[in-house]
């Protein structure tokens, strides 16, 4: 982002109905799951989906805007985010069952709620949403998926907004969907979709207990991390690549590369979001030196170096 004067003399003029309910300076070390990022110059969680559409029409139409969900797949710099961050934690709840095998799911619900209600309902494979740590909003960004299941497999229509405020509902051939990238429409934002499984006679709870039991002898679970930060190349995992390069346990600063899980990056208490930044880098230069392959982030990297 940039334009970094412009955009704070234009973050002045807020309508006097948002005025109060609008931070500003909000530290995003508090709203990603890594604890690391400086200050959003507006922070905004709406109420529902109209309020939310009279907030953006009220906003300079070329503010930036920067959605979040729980902040577990983002990296946020130091000098943090200018314009507007819009976060649905808290907000666009809704969930219900719409039909036999369907759902409606607001953008902020938890993934870890729709899997243990689907499992109430009878519904299924939806337990794979138990162990991502984000919001449907954040899941349908990134197609997040875990043990063999994606979340666009069970979209069958997607509500969204745009920059005008103006609502409206999208299918999936709308995008172009694949391993961790979802490529839509320029400046539209998620607001709920309708999602689809199968009735699962059986299914219940001990199968969300044991797909999270299989994560915490894996994954440093508990520790502050974005999950996964780099994709798996295809046929290889950057956790094998990153681990025989010798990688595990290096460290820049509070952050360094797990010993449980190489693919993580944890964060020991006082990371800033420069020592993630250089460490990704180290990890990538030398996985390019060691294996000649170049992993790409899975986590997104968002706003002004310090
Ligand atoms: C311990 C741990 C384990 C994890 N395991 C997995 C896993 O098994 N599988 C997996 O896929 N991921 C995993 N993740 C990563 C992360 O949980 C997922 O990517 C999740 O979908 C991100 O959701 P979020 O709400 O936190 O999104 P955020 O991190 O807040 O945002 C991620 C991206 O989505 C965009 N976004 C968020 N909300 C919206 C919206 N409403 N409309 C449009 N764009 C939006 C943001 O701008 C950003 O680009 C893990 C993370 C952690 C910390």
């Amino acid at each position: 982002m940039s334009g970094g004067a412009n955009n704070f003399s234009r973050t002045q003029h807020i309508a006097p109905e948002f005025a109060a309910r609008v931070l500003r300076g909000a530290p995003m070390s508090k709203h990603t799951s890594w604890h690391a990022g400086g200050p959003a110059d507006l922070f905004f969680t709406p109420r529902d989906t109209g309020d939310l559409a009279a907030f953006i029409r009220q906003l300079p139409p070329d503010l930036p805007l920067l959605w979040i969900g729980l902040g577990s797949n983002l990296l946020v710099r130091d000098g943090g985010v200018r314009g507007a961050v819009i976060s649905t934690h808290g907000a666009l709840g809704t969930l219900e069952r719409s039909s036999a095998t369907r759902i409606h799911a607001g953008a902020g619900v938890p993934c870890a709620r729709i899997a243990r209600q689907c499992v109430k309902w009878g519904l299924g494979p939806a337990e794979f949403f138990a162990g991502i740590p984000g919001t449907l909003g954040g899941a349908l960004a990134m197609n997040a998926g875990a043990w063999g299941s994606e979340t666009w497999t069970h979209v069958i229509e997607v509500e969204v907004i745009d920059r005008r405020g103006t609502r409206r509902t999208r299918k999936p051939a709308d995008y172009e969907i694949g391993y961790r990238r979802v490529l839509g429409p320029a400046d539209e934002w998620f607001v709920g979709a309708r999602l689809e499984f199968e009735r699962k006679a059986g299914v219940n709870e001990a199968a969300i207990r044991d797909l999270l039991e299989r994560r915490k002898q894996t994954q440093p679970i508990g520790e502050w991390s974005c999950g996964s930060v780099f994709i798996n190349p295809p046929g290889e995992h950057a956790a094998r690549l990153i681990e025989s390069a010798g990688l595990k346990g290096l460290r820049i600063g509070d952050a360094s590369v797990s010993e449980k899980h190489a693919n993580f990056i944890i964060n020991h208490g006082a990371a800033c979001a420069a020592d993630f930044e250089a460490l990704i880098l180290q990890v990538q230069r030398t996985v390019a030196a060691v294996h000649g392959i170049e992993l790409a982030t899975e986590v997104r990297i968002v706003g002004d170096p310090a």
